[in-house]
């Protein structure tokens, strides 16, 4: 069965993760979704009951649970390398070409050896040729411009960044997009 990913919500409406279908029907069998946000569903075949019949679980696209581990620390993203490379649409931030994932690297602005942090704002897709003119350099220092300001994505566009060339429902994308959204007007 190849079934899209269920989008899991905490209590509050906050996007948290991406769940296996086998894990958010865990949760409905313990009674741990509170409520359903998409207008998607799954319809799971169960076993053959003793008189024959089938049962089935109907699983949202998108469930809030009722959880009190949240994955991320403060709903902050873990940094790695493919939604670094994804938040920048695979362009080296330096010289604005495209390239495959296996030509691009991971370049801290501020050098880590000066004290440059491992975090999203800090942290630039950069092709192998600009990485090694730029050294141990600030752009700065090696008059090598940053084309954009590197941000740290919220947890809405890290989901979609994560999903980004996976099969997700209108529903999620229309969720996250809406909630990426929101969260980007200034309150
Ligand atoms: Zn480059």
């Amino acid at each position: 069965m190849m079934f899209p990913h269920v989008l899991k919500l905490d209590v509050g409406g906050v996007p948290v993760e991406w769940l296996r279908w086998q894990d958010a029907a865990t949760l409905y069998a313990r009674n741990r979704v509170r409520w359903e946000a998409g207008d998607t569903r799954f319809s799971l075949r169960g076993g053959a009951r003793p008189d024959g019949t089938r049962s089935s679980l109907d699983i949202n696209a998108i469930i809030a649970v009722s959880d009190r581990s949240r994955r991320f620390e403060r709903g902050r993203p873990p940094v790695s390398n493919k939604i670094l490379f994804a938040r920048d649409r695979h362009i080296c931030l330096y010289c604005g070409n495209r390239f495959p994932v296996k030509d691009l690297t991971r370049d801290h602005v501020t050098p880590a050896s000066r004290g440059g942090r491992d975090v999203y704002p800090n942290l630039a897709t950069s092709c192998r040729a600009c990485n090694a003119r730029k050294d141990n350099r600030t752009p700065e220092e090696a008059r090598m411009p940053l084309l954009a300001l590197p941000f740290e994505p919220d947890m809405a566009s890290y989901l979609l960044l994560l999903a980004s060339g996976r099969r997700i429902t209108g529903c999620q994308q229309a969720f996250l997009e809406a909630f990426a959204d929101k969260r980007r007007r200034p309150s």
